[in-house]
């Protein structure tokens, strides 16, 4: 695909982190497995884990190149997605001087990373089918640094339209960053195959969704490389764990996460089916994701009971135009059905 976008990667850096000289860590150029070690200052007697862990998780990478075909030179990995939100707000935001963009209703950690770097969130709201609305978008984009895009949507489920993200990545002047976070519940390509045409965006994917992996905390990003080498230049030199390299590259080559997801997406349409039915549910917004965002009538009082049998959903109510919603992640066959049952017996309470 040919460059339609590029990028001054320098301009776009801040001043402090562009003139930043990088801790070198130790490991950094060893790549003879015999060399005798007399570099960091490690305990020589093995325990299984005396060694400082690959400060760019070589062998992971590789492994999630081949995956996703996409060149290692593209790839940085996080301590979380939420590692990578932080370090792209610290690396393009200037503190008390820049802005980013967000849609809401989003992903709560946009906001709170950039407030925590006291950055500005200028919010777009989403239109009535949580799509977003370009003219609106653009009336408010001027001078922000990142433009954030959550595809599918937490917490609506939707995916945004293609032609609007393709839109944003031809006009927009800072970095577009796409979340990804539930894209193998999807029946949608990622964006991932546009990197070569736009320098200026970034695809977050996670291992905390479908992958199954949410305990060791790991994010995918991709991105051209000039964008990934300066999130090497700025992140911790060790900041994903040898454990977790470890338990990571054993998901890409030996689990059926795929069986999970295909299990988790006819459940999301029995759950849709069974919900649908039920007097107290107003409205089901059709999702990509492995949740619903479902409208009740008493969305307080059926929180406060679905808590009192043991079940723990996520009250959206509050967000912009999810007055009364409720997100119901899709669980296991018998954690849906339970569910089911519940709703069903708080109708009976309710209205007999
Ligand atoms: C769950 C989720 C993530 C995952 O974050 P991790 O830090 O990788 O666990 C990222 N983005 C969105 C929108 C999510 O809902």
């Amino acid at each position: 695909m040919k460059t339609i976008v590029s990028i001054d990667i320098e301009k776009m850096v801040r001043e402090n982190i562009k003139r930043l000289t990088p801790y070198r860590s130790a490991r950094e150029e060893v790549n003879d497995e015999d060399a005798i070690l007399l570099d960091a200052n490690e305990n020589p007697f093995p325990v299984g884990y005396n060694r400082y862990p690959d400060p760019f998780q070589r062998n992971l990478k590789s492994c999630i190149s081949k995956l996703k075909d996409i060149a290692v030179e593209n790839i940085f990995l996080g301590n979380g997605s939420d590692e990578i939100i932080d370090l792209l707000i610290r690396a393009f935001c200037n503190p008390g001087k820049d802005s980013i963009l967000i849609n809401t209703p989003t992903y709560g950690m946009y906001e709170v990373c950039a407030k925590i770097n006291d950055i500005m969130v200028i919010k777009v709201d989403l239109d009535d089918e949580f799509q977003i609305d370009l003219e609106k978008l653009f009336a408010k984009a001027n001078n922000t640094k990142i433009l954030f895009i959550c595809s599918p949507n937490n917490p609506t489920g939707n995916l945004i339209n293609q032609g609007i993200v393709l839109e944003i990545l031809k006009n927009y002047k800072g970095i577009v960053l796409i979340d990804e976070a539930y894209i193998d519940f999807a029946n949608s390509e990622s964006f991932t195959n546009y990197l070569s045409a736009y320098q200026n965006l970034v695809v977050l994917q996670t291992f905390s969704k479908a992958l199954g992996m949410a305990g060791i905390r790991m994010g995918m990003a991709f991105a051209d490389s000039k964008i990934i080498s300066i999130l090497n230049k700025i992140k911790y030199p060790y900041n994903i764990s040898q454990l977790n390299q470890k338990a990571a590259l054993h998901t890409l080559e030996d689990s059926n996460y795929k069986a999970a997801v295909e299990t988790i997406k006819q459940q999301r349409k029995w759950l849709f089916d069974q919900l649908i039915q039920l007097s107290i549910v107003l409205k089901i917004w059709p999702s990509h994701a492995n949740f619903l965002l479902v409208r009740f009538q008493n969305p307080t009082e059926v929180f406060e009971f679905l808590k009192n049998e043991g079940i723990i959903v996520r009250d959206r109510s509050f967000e912009p135009n999810c007055e009364g919603s409720l997100r119901i992640t899709i669980g296991k066959p018998l954690d849906n059905l339970l569910l089911i049952s519940c709703l069903k017996q708080y109708e009976r309470i309710k209205f007999n």
